[in-house]
């Protein structure tokens, strides 16, 4: 009866999909998510408890997280004259501009392979998703995209810069280009700025289609769920419509406004993470049968010999160590694993690890 009930409801697209699996890690060094691996000094720690302390839980936080934006504008530097919009993390800005452009057969259109959830939203939200293939390096292919844009005039189009999980930073005439050629909103998707060194944020207001979305999760502080979408107050003004009010809560309110007055300790935890990228790679390139990627993230993606990324992850996780598998078959990924750089420990243990699988 109920899977009766289940049959006729549930659109059969949602019935199709496995749920998001994340793995256990539990016991093992945790190189899967893009996560910072350094927690804060310990007194900082100790004074960001001692300001929970005045955190009261009983009243709804404030709907427009106004002490925070005015952090993040000063931080990310953000325009003076663009609009900012804050998410419970940047999966649910990505979530709240599909809902406010879907109608059927509007398409959302990005590269790939390219962050999954972008497809994922777009199924959930009714868009028709649209994947073009990036060439075999992981650039864009712009002839295809531009075809793509012209053919589909996609509501949306979504450019991880840098990409994941390829890491690398795409094209900017290229980039430019296809902003130009869109009929509908560009999102640049900045989740990895703190790593890149390169930003469209500066770009803001030289065209009416260009939003920029950036997210705290990767810069050290993913426990708290905070992502932001900059752009032109118009659009923005139509997204607040679809946000649900309180989306923000407290304790992520008055944490990232601490964390923000801090931002030298991320800082410092960033830069550490691009050396110890810069020392992977070294290591990556000097290892027989592993081709690495270049990244301008906080991770590494990297191709082995044909039917070994499989036991060459599961070799991994038996040494303690957890990656992300990118592999299937047939698929531009194959053969693929990709590393999230964590401390020069873990680093290390990796490296030699993978050394002992090769
Ligand atoms: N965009 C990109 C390109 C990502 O890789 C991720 C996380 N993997 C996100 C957005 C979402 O990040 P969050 O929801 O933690 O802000």
């Amino acid at each position: 009866m109920t899977t009766e009930k289940i049959q006729h409801w549930i659109r059969p697209e949602i019935r199709e999909l496995t749920p998001y699996h994340v793995p256990d890690s539990a016991g093992l060094i945790k190189l899967d998510a893009m996560e910072n691996p350094y927690p804060w000094p310990e007194d900082l720690h100790g004074e960001w408890l001692g300001m929970l302390a005045d955190v009261t839980v009983n009243r709804y936080p404030d709907p427009q997280a106004r002490v925070v934006q005015q952090k993040l504008r000063a931080v990310m530097h953000i325009p003076p004259a663009v609009d900012v919009m804050l998410g419970n993390g940047s999966d649910e800005l990505i979530q709240i501009i599909a809902l406010a452009l879907s109608a059927p057969g509007r398409v959302l259109l990005a590269p790939e392979p390219t962050f999954a959830m972008y497809r994922m939203i777009a199924l959930f939200t009714g868009m028709t998703f649209v994947g073009v293939p990036l060439r075999d390096d992981f650039s864009l292919d712009a002839p295809a995209m531009l075809q793509a844009i012209k053919q589909h005039q996609p509501a949306v189009v979504f450019l991880a810069y840098p990409n994941n999980p390829t890491g690398n930073l795409f094209d900017r005439a290229q980039i430019d280009a296809i902003i130009q050629a869109s009929p509908g909103l560009v999102v640049i998707d900045e989740a990895y700025h703190a790593f890149a060194g390169d930003s469209y944020m500066p770009q803001l207001g030289s065209a009416d289609n260009l939003v920029v979305m950036r997210t705290l999760s990767k810069m050290g502080l993913a426990g708290l769920r905070l992502g932001l979408l900059a752009g032109p107050p118009d659009w923005l003004r139509e997204f607040e419509k679809v946000r649900l009010p309180y989306n923000i809560n407290v304790l992520t309110q008055a944490s990232v406004a601490f964390a923000l007055e801090h931002v030298d300790v991320f800082d410092t935890q960033t830069a550490a993470i691009c050396a110890g990228r810069e020392q992977v790679m070294s290591e990556l390139q000097l290892i027989d049968g592993v081709r690495p990627y270049p990244s301008r993230a906080n991770f590494i993606l990297f191709r082995v010999p044909s039917g070994r990324a499989v036991p060459i992850f599961e070799g991994l996780k038996r040494a303690g160590v957890l990656i992300k598998n990118l592999h299937r078959a047939a698929s531009p990924l194959a053969e693929c694993l990709r590393v999230t750089i964590g401390t020069p420990e873990e680093n290390t243990r990796f490296v030699a690890s993978l050394r002992q699988q090769m």
